[in-house]
Order: C-alpha cells, then structure tokens, then sequence
C-alpha cells in the first residue's frame, strides 16, 4: 500500500470532531493505531472512537482539556508510546484586542502553544530511540492572514508554527520530521453558526481563490503523505491547505 503507516501508533489531539476527526479515520485507513482524543468523555469521541474500532485500529480513547496544564500532566501518564503526533486541537476567541484577558490570553496560550509543546517533549524520547517519528502542528491560514478579533488565537498559530520550525532543524537527525499545517476556512462546527449568516458566508467564500470552503477531509491526505515513508524528506514546512486563500 502507497503511505502505508502499519505498525506506528498515532495521537491525534482533538480528534472527535472536525479535521482532527477525518486525519484519525485517514490514519488508521493506513494502518496506524490511532488514539483518539477529545477535550471532555462524550458521545461523538465514542462515535469516532467505534469508527476506528471498526477498522480494527483503536488504541484507545483519552480526554484530557488541553488548555489546563495539570491535565496535559496526567494525559502523559495514560499514553502508550506514540511515533505520530498530530496537535489538532485548538481554542479561538474571537473579540476585539483591547478587552482580551489575561484568563482567555492564558486558555488560548496553553490549549494551542503549551500543551504541544509538552505533548512533543514526552513523545519525542521514543522517536528518538526508535530514530523514526512524524510531528505535524495544525496552524492557520490566521498565521499570514490574521482575523482583527482574534489576535492571540493568530499569534498561537504562529508561535507553533515557528516551534515547528525550531524543532525539525533539532531533531532531523533523529529521523524524525516535524511539519505544520495550515487550513484555510474548512467547514466544521467552529465556524457552521457564522456561515448560517447567507451575506458573512458569501463574502468569506469570494476571499477564497477556489470560490468555496474546505471540507474536514481536505487536510486528512497530506497529514497522511507526511507521516508515511513517502513524506521522509519533508522537514520543517508550513505548509497551506487553504483554496489559495493565504495569497
Ligand atoms: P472543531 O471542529 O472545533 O474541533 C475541535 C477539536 O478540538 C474537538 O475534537 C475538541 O474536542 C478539541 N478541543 C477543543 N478544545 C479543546 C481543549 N481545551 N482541550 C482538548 N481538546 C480540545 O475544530 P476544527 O475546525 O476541526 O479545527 C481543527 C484545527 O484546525 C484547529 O487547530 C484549528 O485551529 C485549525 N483550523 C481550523 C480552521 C477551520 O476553518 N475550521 C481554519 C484554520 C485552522 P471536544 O469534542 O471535546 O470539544
């Protein structure tokens, strides 16, 4: 099989729902064992969880909110040995940049910078043993074009990617690659209420050269061309998946 992943075991944060959803299904499609990751136990992470499970591809299913570091701390304490690491998931706030606060600064900050931070420091000790591992961090078409209303959720996007950047040049001798994504304006349910609004959605679709959004799926085949043996040689990129939106 083309970007086989049999035998390496994945974590997708935030992956009961959205994009982190379609890259978990694509990822055990391939062969990995994935675990599947929400911010609290619910029903659609034991949804996505069966969908693996049916494949036959369920490590297992962990929820821990990103956002506070004491539950990051424990999250590490549950997981197998991981060699793909996608860090999904995300908070935004969207509010004008004078009345943000330092507790949405901070929620922000650790769900979207810290917490893959910490994610990628337990997970990188046994890529490097095994001198074999796939890092990918979920940015933002936001990292070039930022939204006015949501300054840090931008500036997040861009620390990670710039994190990205730091560490494929630290750990490329490892055999492990370390690459950020970055979706454009994809379909999910972070954004279905505003587009519900007919005038806000059309705007936003005539800003996209390809005249229309993205779905979740979009981002799942190059997540997947990137942790397979295919991917090797791709290090340190940022790379758009965003309907030419980021021109
Ligand atoms: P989504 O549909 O809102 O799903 C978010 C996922 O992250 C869910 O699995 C959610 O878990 C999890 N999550 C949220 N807050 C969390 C927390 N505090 N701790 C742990 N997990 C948490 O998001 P999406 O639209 O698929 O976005 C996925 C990624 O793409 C994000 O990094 C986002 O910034 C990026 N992105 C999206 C777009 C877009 O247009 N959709 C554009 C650019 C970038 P629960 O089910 O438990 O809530």
């Amino acid at each position: 099989m083309t970007f086989d992943l049999s035998g390496h075991t994945a974590l997708v944060t935030g992956s009961s729902r959205g994009i982190g959803s379609a890259i978990a299904l694509e990822l055990a499609n391939a062969g990995a064992s994935v675990i599947v990751h929400s911010s609290k136990p619910s029903a659609v992470a034991d949804d996505m969880a069966a969908k693996i499970n049916a494949l036959g591809k369920l490590q297992a299913v962990i929820a821990a909110d990103l956002s506070k570091p004491e539950e990051v701390v424990s999250m590490k304490r549950d997981l197998p040995e991981i060699d793909i690491l996608v860090l999904n998931a995300s908070i935004q706030i969207r509010k004008p940049w004078r009345d943000i606060t330092i507790e949405e600064y901070t929620t922000q900050m650790n769900c979207n910078f810290l917490a893959s931070l910490l994610l990628i420091q337990h997970c990188a000790g046994y890529m490097q043993e095994r001198k074999w591992g796939r890092i990918v961090t979920i940015g933002s078409v936001q990292e070039l074009k930022p939204h006015p209303d949501m300054l840090v959720y931008s500036s997040s996007k861009c620390a990670q990617a710039g994190m990205a950047r730091s560490l494929a040049s630290q750990l490329a001798g490892y055999g492990i690659t370390v690459n950020n994504v970055a979706p454009g304006v994809i379909y999910t349910d972070r954004n279905k209420e505003a587009f519900a609004d007919e005038e806000y959605a059309k705007s936003v679709r005539k800003s996209i050269p390809l005249g229309y959004y993205g779905e979740k799926e979009d981002l799942a085949g190059i997540v997947r061309l990137l942790c397979s043996e295919e991917g090797r040689y791709i290090t340190g990129q940022d790379i758009f998946v965003d309907g030419g939106k980021s021109l």
